[in-house]
């Protein structure tokens, strides 16, 4: 009955907190992707971070504080989550296909 549903390996199955700088995300193929938070923070491809015609990243690094974290993560359909930072930034979406890429 998979239908609609997307390949295991960009299906997410639970993500969470695995130290005070490093998320996870386990995925329906089994494996499990770990993140420097900060490093996802710099990774954010929205338009406010990375230039939409050039795709130049337009984020100064030295702007982000070295312990962003992220307060709040939802999911966005069922191909993404947008995270809210700590510093305030909320417009990033993170694809899982982009995640797994990064992972
Ligand atoms: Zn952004």
């Amino acid at each position: 009955m998979s239908g609609d549903a997307p390949e295991d390996s960009i299906t997410p199955t639970g993500i969470r907190q695995a130290g005070p700088r490093t998320l996870a995300i386990a995925w329906a193929d089994g494996t499990e992707s770990r993140y420097d938070v900060r490093a996802l923070r710099l990774a954010c491809g929205c338009a406010h971070c990375v230039d939409e015609w050039t795709g130049e990243g337009r984020l100064d690094p030295s702007s982000v504080p070295e312990d962003v974290r992220p307060v709040r993560i939802d999911p966005v359909g069922r191909y993404a989550i947008q995270i809210e930072w700590s510093d305030g930034h909320a417009s990033g979406i993170y694809p899982f296909r982009r995640l797994r890429e990064l992972g």
